[in-house]
């Protein structure tokens, strides 16, 4: 049998630096028994150099047209339509997708044939599953990367300061969401100096809070919003509309606030109104770790726009964080997907096999199907949406 190809995708989306795999991940991949070709400059934005590729064993393709005769597609963004369109019978496409809310791809990757992989679906509760959690492993770079983010334009120090020019006052922070991506921020924000407060609308988000040194805000208005799989569950209206007033007494008590909250299929919640931010004080930063073009946890931002209210609030709508981080959030992501790909390695091929826990979740079209059961609901719904066939 021949061996496997697998080809590493250069990232097209706008301000994306990462890497599906990086030199390191290259030398595990051809260990395992493959071969590796890369596009060229595909690690331009994460600094790895095409050498530094062919120095792990890779080829290297001048375009995405030399990574044609890969069997196997790596990538971390969806890829842009011009790749989508030279995608071919049986070849197998790996990557952050988005398909569990992307359902019109989902569908031209069924129709193509494409077998699509992507990490949203991995049961990340699955111990075994636990080195291929690129969700987790890119939120935790993103919760670093917002407080950085934060301190670089707030024109205040983070920690208390005591000099004979006099004593500054440390930074007070609010943290908003504490997952992942909240739980690194918090960490960050502290080593910084910061007072830290943050709140979450899961009851275990508490200890966890306490134990990095945080303190946690009592909200009164929302109570134990515990959903499936360690998740949040979407709030009523009600509570959602008593959360958003609750808070802004809170946020404008605040010199920075950092928001990370999602609830998994949804938009992410609104959190900070307009009227919460025109409440803070001049100087005051707010980053939305949340921000996308579907909205954020924060009325007035903007994915990939810093805005400065009239009020002198800068408002980040922070949609890139890990590509900001772009070198350890591939490094990351590169190890998550490697081990993925081992993981569905049968005798140096790709082995479908729906019946794995793993594979259950992450396998989304396969044999000119769509075979991930939320996908699929999605897109049987696409036909009766009015612009859809
Ligand atoms: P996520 O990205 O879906 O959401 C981020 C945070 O936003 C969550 O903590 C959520 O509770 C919170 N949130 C949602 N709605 C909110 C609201 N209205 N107000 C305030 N906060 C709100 O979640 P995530 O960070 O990927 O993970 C969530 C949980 O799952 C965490 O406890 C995490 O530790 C756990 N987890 C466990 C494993 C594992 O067992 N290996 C893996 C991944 C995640």
């Amino acid at each position: 049998m021949d061996q496997l190809s697998v080809g590493v995708v250069k990232e097209t989306a706008p301000r994306e630096r990462r890497v599906a795999l990086d030199p390191d991940g290259v030398g595990r991949v051809i260990a395992a028994g493959c071969a590796v070709v890369v596009q060229a400059g595909a690690g331009d934005g994460s600094w790895f150099s095409d050498s530094a590729y062919t120095d792990a064993g890779a080829t290297i393709a001048t375009d995405a047209a030399g990574l044609a005769a890969a069997s196997v597609l790596l990538c971390v963004r969806p890829p842009a339509p011009e790749i989508v369109n030279t995608l071919r019978d049986g070849q197998v496409l790996i990557g952050l997708l988005g398909l569990l809310s992307d359902h019109d791809l989902a569908r031209t990757l069924a129709g193509r044939d494409v077998t699509a992989i992507s990490l949203e679906g991995l049961p990340r509760t699955l111990s075994r599953a636990q080195g291929m959690d690129a969700l987790s492993s890119q939120a935790n770079v993103a919760g670093y990367r917002s407080v950085l983010l934060a301190a670089d334009v707030f024109r205040r120090y983070f920690p208390m300061m005591v000099t004979a020019a006099g004593t500054a006052r440390p930074a007070e922070v609010l943290i908003l969401g504490a997952g992942v991506a909240g739980l690194q921020a918090i960490g960050t924000a502290r080593r910084l100096g910061a007072q830290v407060r943050a709140f979450d609308v899961r009851p275990d988000s508490r200890s966890e809070v306490l134990s990095l040194g945080a303190s946690f805000l009592d909200i009164e208005s929302v109570t134990a919003a515990a959903g499936e799989g360690g998740y949040a569950r979407a709030l009523t209206d009600e509570e959602q509309a008593a959360l958003v007033d609750e808070l802004a007494t809170h946020v404008k008590r605040h010199d920075i606030v950092i928001t990370t909250a999602q609830v998994p299929g949804r938009t992410p919640p609104l959190l900070v109104s307009a009227a919460a931010v025109d409440g803070m004080r001049a100087g005051s930063v707010v980053v939305d770790a949340a921000s996308s073009p579907l909205g954020g946890n924060v009325a007035v931002s903007r994915p990939g726009e810093t805005i400065v209210t009239s009020n002198g609030v800068t408002v980040i709508g922070a949609d890139d964080l890990p590509s900001m981080a772009s070198t350890s959030a591939s490094a990351a992501y590169s190890r998550n997907i490697g081990a993925l790909l081992l993981h569905l390695l049968a005798d140096g091929q790709i082995g479908i096999d729906l019946s794995d826990e793993i594979q259950a979740g992450v396998v989304m079209t396969h044999d000119g199907a769509v075979v991930h059961p939320m996908v699929a609901a999605g897109v049987a719904a696409l036909s009766t949406t009015p612009g859809h066939s």
